[in-house]
């Protein structure tokens, strides 16, 4: 059975290819009864798709994916049911892209030491008016026919020890945490199979994050493969975490997972979203 919720997806607002308004009516024609968008770092689309949702039948939940930084790794912590209008929340995220912005240049001047000139203003004409991440720069080095496609790119290009790769410094795990739950929202960690971190600092990861103030951890995702599933189900269960579900859709060839594909909880997760009145939409 497929899942009829997802609480993790992106749109134009930062690198998702869909609008807002488009996001929504691909979730709903893709059976999606429960929608969360969760754009990085970034809630200015939440407005647009609440109302799109409205249009299209389907039940909508703010979320946000924010960009932190624990034990010199980047984390995605992907808050849910945030209050969009929260001042904390807004000047944290509005600072946050400020250095997105002067990340971008410095990974332009990182390419152009290599000979691959106006990566930013390349970026730039991909990203339009969103934030810049590194999934424009990939578009741009594609396009540009540096590299063969957006898999490859990000090996060669984009990641530690590569010249198109900038140590940023997010905010940290414990403040984004904050953030999300001083904004009403419920923190959940996005995708943990995907940072690397070995078996001792996972569990610490997990630790730490309940005495944040953490909820959830994303325990199916487009990131994970099935025996992560039943994996990171046991780690929730272990720390009394809750269980959340998202694609992590970015869009046609963008995404492991389709919108509409993404496999239910495994048994015996309790989620995320089981105190939700949302709850009601799913049988
Ligand atoms: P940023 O937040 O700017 O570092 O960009 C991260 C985004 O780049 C992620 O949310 C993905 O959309 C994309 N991304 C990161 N790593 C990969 C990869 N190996 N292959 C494809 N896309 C990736
Ligand atoms: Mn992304
Ligand atoms: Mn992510
Ligand atoms: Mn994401």
């Amino acid at each position: 059975m497929t899942a009829k919720i997802d609480l993790h997806c992106h749109s134009t607002i930062s690198d998702g290819k869909f609008t807002p308004q488009e996001l929504v009516a691909h979730a709903a024609k893709s059976g999606v009864k429960v929608l969360a968008l969760t754009d990085h770092d970034d809630v200015s689309g939440l407005q647009a798709a609440r109302e799109a949702a409205v249009e299209h039948g389907i039940h909508f939940v703010n979320g946000v994916e924010i960009s932190a930084m624990w034990k010199k790794r980047t984390l995605h912590i992907v808050g849910l049911k945030i209050d969009a209008e929260n001042t904390a929340l807004k000047t944290a995220l509005d600072k946050v892209r400020i250095g997105r912005d002067e990340r971008a240049q410095e990974m332009s001047a990182g390419l152009a030491k290599v000979g691959i000139h106006g990566a930013y203003e390349g970026a730039q004409e991909i990203a339009k008016k969103s934030i810049l991440t590194r999934s424009h720069f990939a578009q741009f080095l594609v396009q540009s026919g540096h590299v063969k496609d957006v898999k490859s790119v990000f090996k060669k290009f984009l990641v530690k020890g590569k010249p198109g790769f900038v140590d940023h410094q997010w905010m940290n795990l414990e403040q984004a945490v904050e953030l999300i739950v001083g904004a009403g929202g419920s923190a959940v960690i996005a995708h943990p199979g995907r940072y690397d971190l070995g078996r001792i600092n996972m569990l610490l990861l997990m630790h730490e994050f309940r005495r944040y103030g953490g909820t959830a951890i994303e325990v199916v995702t487009g990131s994970h493969t099935p025996p992560q599933f039943q994996q990171f189900a046991k780690i929730a269960h272990q720390f009394s975490l809750k269980c959340s579900i998202g694609s992590d859709y970015h869009g046609p060839g963008l995404s492991y997972m389709a919108m509409g594909s993404v496999p239910e909880l495994p048994a015996g997760c309790v989620p995320v979203w089981d105190d939700w009145p949302e709850k009601q939409y799913l049988n």
